[in-house]
């Protein structure tokens, strides 16, 4: 199977409401996707969100690198050779993680398809649910209550509130919502990087003393503020997990050893695709540090290659998949199914997308 050609589009999908964190407010999911087309007729789907307030990538550089770096870089390989066509991938260029993780998931869903398996299987996995939680937007407390209710009242065991914006006032938000949906309800917290260390500490412990019973707290503080990652982390009893403070495998052992947080958020936009988080679960795995597999504001395609390795790596234990619940429609034939909180994989073949209903091409 030689990869022919590769196409780049667009997909366009408004959100349920829009998505509010400590960073950003988002309206709608506008991504790049990806066709990988080969000599045997099979089609390869990656997607790559343009998450320049974390990643750096943009449309445009997410256009110009797939186009002028990473396809002629590929183009004729054989997708038997998978280490040879990553290796090309990654050493083509510096950073544009997004970008390499949109063609690195098309070439693993084409490796699979090659295989005639689901990819998770192709990666050495058997679970076939995955529970992702539920992201809710940062905004006035009332709000959040409402979302958090609701959010429960469609099969949401788990929650991901978004703070971060008010300080010491992050406290109430999440003593409402504990109190609004009880105690079976797991909470967890992100931060992204909104905190001062000491306030992020001082934030922690009110939040330990009021028994709010938070399974974690994500990126507490700047994603540079390694020593202030390490302070929170020493100074807490709750959990912190390491979202934009990790990109690659370099910062996930360097997280790990010098203790910069107890968990790590695997996204394949920071990563740059399976290959390298691969690497990251087989470190985090080493240390017997727990991982969390996340995403940004993406639709199925990347969600579900998210959710593929998810079912194949016991050490990522929590997820937050949640880009397709949050998609008011959904332009894609195929992948896994999205039921609530639950994903279902499924025999498909590779990731399992086999259309694009909606996209534009560019
Ligand atoms: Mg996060």
């Amino acid at each position: 199977m030689i990869i022919r050609d590769i196409k780049i589009g667009e997909v366009r999908i408004p959100l349920v409401t829009p998505f509010k964190t400590a960073l950003r407010t988002v309206e709608a999911v506008e991504n790049i996707v990806i066709m990988i087309e080969t000599d045997s007729g099979e089609t390869g789907f990656g997607e790559a969100p343009p998450t320049a307030v974390i990643t750096g990538d943009t449309k445009g550089s997410i256009i110009t690198a797939v186009r002028d770096f990473i396809a002629p870089s590929i183009k004729g390989m054989d997708i038997e050779n998978l280490d040879g066509i990553m290796r090309k991938i990654h050493s083509c260029m510096l950073k544009n993680t997004s970008a390499k993780a949109a063609v690195d998931m098309a070439v693993y869903d084409l490796y699979a398809k090659n295989l005639k398996k689901p990819l998770y299987k192709i990666l050495g996995g058997n679970r076939n649910t995955i529970e992702t939680d539920l992201t809710i937007s940062v905004n006035p407390i009332d709000e959040m209550v409402a979302d958090s209710l609701q959010a429960v009242s469609h099969g949401f065991h788990i929650l991901k509130v978004k703070v971060g914006k008010e300080g010491l006032r992050d406290i109430e938000r999440i003593e409402a919502i504990r109190n609004a949906v009880g105690r079976d309800i797991i909470i967890r917290v992100d931060a992204n990087q909104g905190w001062q260390p000491k306030e992020a500490v001082r934030i922690i412990r009110a939040m330990e003393d009021k028994d709010l019973d938070i399974d974690l707290v994500e990126q507490p503080v700047a994603a540079h503020d390694f020593h202030g990652m390490q302070y929170v982390t020493a100074n807490v009893g709750t959990h912190i997990l390491a979202d934009e403070s990790v990109f690659s495998v370099e910062d996930a052992i360097k997280i790990i050893t010098e203790h910069g947080a107890d968990l790590i958020n695997i996204k394949l936009m920071k990563t740059g695709g399976i290959h390298e988080a691969l690497k990251i679960c087989a470190v985090a795995d080493t240390y017997h540090v727990e991982c969390m597999i996340g995403c940004m504001l993406e639709s199925k395609i990347a969600v579900s290659a998210a959710a593929h390795l998810a079912a194949a790596r016991g050490v990522i234990t929590r997820a937050d998949l949640d880009g397709p619940s949050l998609c008011l429609t959904d332009p894609y034939i195929g992948g896994p199914s999205y039921q609530g909180p639950c994903i279902l994989m499924n025999e498909d073949y590779g990731i399992g997308i086999k259309e694009i209903k909606e996209c534009i091409l560019l």
